[in-house]
């Protein structure tokens, strides 16, 4: 009878996250404030029209109704096509490929496949804020190995040591939100290294392989054929399409592992949303728009451009994903959560701290700018930038 009248109080904390997630906070901060919003990461700019014809096209056609569990087969085989394409990759849409409410879900859907209470999983920081709560959910525990800013390269004695026969898996994300780094095929070789004579896991994050700049090359897990073994990879069509509010991504995985995340699949969401899969397999089938990584590439350009005339520290330009970091330690030594929110209110630029990539809140005095944005709301938010000096 004690507990009448504090309901609340008598639900568990399944993870150590304390709070909202940064990205619902900064951008209904923007919004209180009316600041330009450069912090959640989402584009401001239109979809393409074909895109959205078909969207509207498909529900007016009658795709209405639950697709089949595991995708719309059109869209898988869309998707095994266009990885035949683009990376050479034999897919097999049937039994490899599983459509999902977008990434996040698909992470902690291979997540809830695989662990078990007490099973352990390295996860390399600073990291999508989602990884750690998705791993203790599941009454496992989160091992953060911090990549050293500002250059923030993998050090791989550091993920050695961090291996016990505990160990279940590992969560790589290449293109790196937030750093902009991308892997290697080095870096998949080390890791292989690493992993050979266990039972290790991967999940790849590649929700940002299409936005790869300079000429560089992304390196999907899939395309390493001892690691793609042992690999969940995971995607997402908000960053190809820039539709992130679709959520609509899938999971690329061996027949065994695919058939461990439908079992848990089948039962959380069971399918994802009809008309959406639907214009995308269409899409995806006759995409004629330029690829998504050219625009993204001037986007940066011009704002790293724009950037010179701030006070912010650029020490590496972003070679993927749609942020740059920037240093503030020549502005401010206010801790960057509280920085982030004086920039929003004072300044009318909302921005992310990178504290909450971490477990342990570290502190390199870096906030997090998204450019997935028109010319114009990067001119604009520049141009109050520049009021810093
Ligand atoms: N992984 C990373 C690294 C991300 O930045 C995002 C951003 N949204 C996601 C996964 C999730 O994508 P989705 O919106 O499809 O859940
Ligand atoms: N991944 C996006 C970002 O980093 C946002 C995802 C979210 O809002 N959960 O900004």
């Amino acid at each position: 009878m004690e507990n009448i009248g504090k309901p609340f109080q008598q639900f568990p904390n399944k993870h150590s996250a304390t709070g909202t997630t940064i990205f619902t906070v900064m951008s209904a901060l923007a919004q209180q404030y009316n600041a330009i919003n450069l912090s959640q990461g989402f584009p401001d700019f239109h979809i393409d029209e074909q895109l959205s014809r078909l969207l509207g096209e498909a529900a007016h056609d009658g795709h209405n109704q639950y697709a089949p569990m595991a995708g719309l087969p059109a869209l898988r085989q869309a998707i095994a096509i266009n990885f035949k394409r683009r990376y050479g990759l034999d897919i097999d849409a049937d039994n490899e490929i599983t459509i999902t409410p977008g990434a996040t879900y698909a992470i902690y859907t291979a997540f809830t496949a695989i662990l078990q209470a007490g099973d352990e999983v390295i996860v390399l920081e600073p990291a999508y804020d989602s990884y750690i709560p998705n791993i203790e959910m599941n009454g496992a525990i989160a091992v953060p190995i911090a990549l050293s800013a500002p250059g923030f390269e993998v050090d791989w004695n550091k993920i050695k040591e961090a291996i016990t026969p505990r160990t279940k898996a590992v969560i790589i994300n290449t293109p790196h939100n937030p750093t902009g780094a991308i892997w290697t095929k080095e870096d998949w070789n080390q890791l292989a290294d690493l992993v050979r004579d266990t039972n290790i896991i991967i999940l790849s994050d590649e929700v940002y392989e299409q936005l790869v700049f300079d000429g560089l090359q992304h390196y999907s897990v899939l395309e390493h054929p001892e690691l793609r073994q042992r690999s969940f990879a995971l995607y997402s069509f908000g960053k190809v399409f820039n539709n992130t509010g679709w959520k609509i991504g899938y999971c690329i995985a061996p027949p065994s592992f695919t058939q461990a995340f439908r079992r848990i699949h089948q039962f959380v969401s069971f399918t994802v949303n009809t008309p959406g899969q639907y214009a995308l397999a269409m899409h995806l089938n006759n995409d004629s728009a330029a690829p998504v990584h050219t625009v993204m590439q001037q986007k940066r350009d011009h704002f790293l451009s724009l950037l010179k005339d701030t006070p912010f520290t650029v020490f590496e330009p972003a070679n993927g994903s749609y942020f740059q970091l920037v240093g503030y330690g020549q502005i401010s030594d206010m801790p960057d959560m509280e920085f982030a929110q004086w920039l929003t209110k004072e300044y009318g630029v909302a921005t992310i701290p990178l504290s909450p990539f971490y477990k342990n809140k570290k502190d390199d005095k870096l906030v997090r700018f998204c450019f997935a944005k028109k010319e114009e709301t990067l001119n604009e938010a520049v141009s109050r930038l520049k009021k810093l000096r």
